[in-house]
């Protein structure tokens, strides 16, 4: 399959994501400043750079797993099915758990996956998502942290793909299709 031209502009640069990341982990470590060991739970794969930088940004006693899932458009988008694909490897009853995830965009997954983790009764459960783009929203849900609030643009770098590229870009950037760019100084 050939893959149509686009370049990347970038949208949120390395440095200001780390220096973000600084202040999130600050509010995180205040929030479970009453628990020993935190559970993060990273969604695949998309928050793979995102938890790295943030665990050792956290600087507690933590513990990694990782879940996947995936939400397939059965029919009209907002009865959207979230299939999970990966499970968790441990137990998350009565433990203090952080999920974090790289966009939350129309809410169906973070939705679905935390439906699924409160049902096994953890003690405490939050949730963080790097970008959050509110105009998308179908599911009434917000992370209870969000690094980034961006506008509707299919983005990229920093974990996130497009067609399984482009996750290793130090930064966000946006895609844009060659064949849409306006043209400088075309006819109206
Ligand atoms: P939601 O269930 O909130 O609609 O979808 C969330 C998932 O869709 C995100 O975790 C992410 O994996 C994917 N997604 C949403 N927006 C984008 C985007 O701009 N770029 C990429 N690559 N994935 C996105
Ligand atoms: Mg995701
Ligand atoms: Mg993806």
């Amino acid at each position: 399959m050939t893959q149509r031209p686009y370049h990347i502009e970038t949208m949120i640069s390395a440095k200001a994501i780390a220096a973000r990341i600084e202040d999130l982990a600050k509010e995180i470590r205040q929030a479970y400043r009453d628990t020993d060991k935190i559970v993060v739970v990273g969604l695949l794969r998309g928050s793979f750079v995102f938890i790295a930088d943030l665990v050792r940004e956290l600087e507690m006693n933590v513990e990694v797993d990782f879940l996947e899932a995936s939400s397939y458009g059965s029919g009209t988008e907002s009865s959207r099915e979230v299939k999970i694909l990966k499970d968790l490897r441990g137990p998350i009853e009565g433990r203090d758990v952080l999920v974090v995830e790289d966009i939350v965009d129309t809410g169906h997954t973070l939705s679905a996956v935390l439906k699924l983790l409160q049902s096994r009764n953890p003690r405490k459960l939050e949730t963080i998502a790097l970008l959050d783009k509110p105009a998308r929203r179908e599911v009434d849900l917000k992370a209870t942290w969000t690094g980034f609030e961006i506008p509707d643009a299919f983005v990229v770098g920093y974990g996130i793909d497009f067609a399984q590229a482009n996750r290793n870009l130090p930064f966000i950037g946006s895609v844009v299709f060659d064949d849409e760019v306006p043209e400088a100084g075309g006819k109206a």
